[in-house]
């Protein structure tokens, strides 16, 4: 169904409709966020770092395009005439006025490697103005938005400060689809106080509200963040590589084959990652995924199908 994969993922995608490997650069256009400026509170999320989620991003400061060109040179023995996404990543990129956004955003679109644009925000950072220059920017290129939902739980998402409930992020989605802009969910495995029932939960929710994606992260905890300090004060059990392959593979059974598969694990920074140090080793994680799968003979909804069917009878 999607190439070699027992899951829609965006690399398979984006070669069906660019006719080629498409890779993404990473930018930080210096934005800060309402969670740790002192708007919503100074903390931030707790698992976030001093980066905003961003650890290997261009060079805070640069100007776009010379981010785009040390990026790009970082890829060029890899992918030596390649096409870019530029991803605006680090903390919070709608928080500002539109015409910061409109200038960066239209640099980015300069560059002849750039085809399109992935746009990291929070829900509650979408105002009218925004979203006015999004849908311009949609009919202009290839564009979607990633918003941190994290999970779907409530309770959860007090503990960890996303600073907005699940109704803020409901909304969002419906008045980007009603623009026909896409979005992509973060989901955080391994939260502290999270079951795998909680975890089913927040998939079969956007499964159902109609994200065009799906980036699933494996909890990382980092030096310097609230949740590090947390977990020397508390610890908590994180899962084991054998359980997180498990756990993943569950949730894509319940996902919506239609949602797009941005990521199955986190990418940790070794010098600042504290736990699980097992999550490094990347390679290995997405291999027993991929090898989990076919011995169980899962792809892709294969729960979340027959489930509906049963909802219909
Ligand atoms: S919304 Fe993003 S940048 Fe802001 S505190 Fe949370 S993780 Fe960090």
């Amino acid at each position: 169904m999607w190439g070699d994969k027992r899951f829609n993922s965006l690399s398979y995608q984006l070669k069906n409709i660019f006719g080629e490997k498409i890779m993404k650069v990473s930018l930080d256009a210096g934005f800060t966020c309402p969670n740790r400026d002192g708007t919503l509170s100074n903390s931030g999320c707790i698992f976030c770092n001093e980066t905003g989620s961003g650890d290997f991003a261009g060079t805070r400061g640069k100007d776009i395009n010379q981010q785009i060109e040390e990026q790009i040179d970082l890829l060029k023995n890899k992918f030596p005439d390649g096409k870019y996404i530029a991803y605006f990543q680090n903390f919070t990129n709608t928080y500002g006025e539109v015409d910061y956004l409109r200038k960066i955003f239209t640099e980015a679109l300069a560059h002849p490697k750039i085809i399109g644009l992935a746009i990291s925000t929070r829900p509650d950072c979408l105002g009218n103005d925004v979203l006015e220059l999004l849908e311009e920017l949609n009919k202009r290129t290839f564009l979607w938005l990633e918003l941190g939902l994290q999970t779907t739980n409530d309770e959860t998402a007090a503990f960890i400060n996303r600073g907005y409930p699940l109704k803020t992020f409901d909304e969002s989605v419906k008045n980007l689809n009603s623009l026909g802009i896409k979005t992509v969910a973060h989901l955080i495995v391994g939260l502290p106080g999270e079951s795998i029932d909680d975890m089913l939960e927040s998939v079969k929710h956007i499964s159902d509200i109609g994200v065009w994606g799906v980036k699933f992260h494996l909890l990382h905890i980092i030096k310097d963040t609230s949740l590090y300090e947390y977990y020397q004060n508390s610890p908590f059990k994180l899962p084991e590589m054998d359980e997180y392959v498990d756990i993943v593979v569950n949730l894509i059974s319940y996902l919506n084959p239609e949602v797009v598969i941005h990521r199955l694990t986190g990418d940790g920074n070794r010098s600042t990652l504290f736990a699980p140090l097992w999550s490094l080793n990347k390679k290995t994680v997405l291999n027993k995924i991929n090898r989990e799968l076919k011995l169980r003979d899962i792809v892709q909804g294969k729960n979340y199908l027959s489930q509906n069917k049963i909802k219909k009878c």
